[in-house]
C-alpha cells in the first residue's frame, strides 16, 4: 500500500476501517449472505462496495483538490453531511484530521494516524468504530 491510496479525498484515514484492516490482513467483511467486500484504500483501484462511488470522491477529483480542506469551498454541503452524520460519529474529528496532515505532510501524518489505530497496551489493531480493543478488552477510541 503506498501512504496515498490510504488517504480519503474526504480526509479520513482508511488504516483506521475495517474494511481496510480485513482486507490487509488476508480476508474482508460480508456485507450479505455469501457476498464479501474488499477495499485498499480510498485511492487505490481495489474498493469496497461502499466506497466505490463516494460523492466527495468523485467532486474532489473533478476539482483537482486531494482532500477536501484544499478546497476553496469547504466545508460545501457535501461535505458537511459527511462530517455531521451521526451514523459515523468519527466524522466529526475530520476537519481537525486534515488541519494535521495540511501541518505535516502525508508521511509524517500517515505514521501518526498508523499508530492511532493501536493499541498501545497490546498493540493489537482496532477500527474507527472500536470502544474497546479487540485484543486485550482496554477502552481505546479517541486518543
Ligand atoms: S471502505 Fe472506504 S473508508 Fe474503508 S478503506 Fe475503503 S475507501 Fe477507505
Ligand atoms: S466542493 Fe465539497 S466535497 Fe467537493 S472537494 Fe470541495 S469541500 Fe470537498
Ligand atoms: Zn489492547
Amino acid at each position: 500500500m503506498s501512504l496515498d491510496e490510504a488517504l480519503g479525498y474526504c480526509g479520513l484515514y482508511c488504516g483506521g476501517c475495517g474494511v481496510f484492516q480485513a482486507t490487509a490482513a488476508g480476508g474482508g467483511i460480508e456485507y450479505e449472505s455469501g457476498s464479501v467486500t474488499t477495499c485498499r484504500g480510498c485511492n487505490s483501484s481495489e474498493l469496497s462496495i461502499w466506497c466505490s462511488d463516494c460523492e466527495i470522491k468523485i467532486c474532489a477529483r473533478e476539482r483537482g483538490v486531494r482532500y477536501c480542506l484544499q478546497c476553496a469551498d469547504f466545508p460545501c454541503e457535501k461535505s458537511r453531511r459527511f462530517l455531521d452524520d451521526a451514523s459515523y460519529p468519527y466524522h466529526k474529528d475530520v476537519p481537525e484530521m486534515m488541519a494535521r496532515l495540511s501541518q505535516i505532510g502525508l508521511e509524517k501524518w500517515s505514521a501518526e494516524q498508523s499508530r492511532r489505530w493501536i493499541c498501545a497496551g497490546c498493540g493489537h489493531e482496532y477500527d474507527w468504530f472500536s470502544q474497546l480493543c479487540p485484543g486485550c478488552g482496554a477502552a481505546v477510541g479517541k486518543g
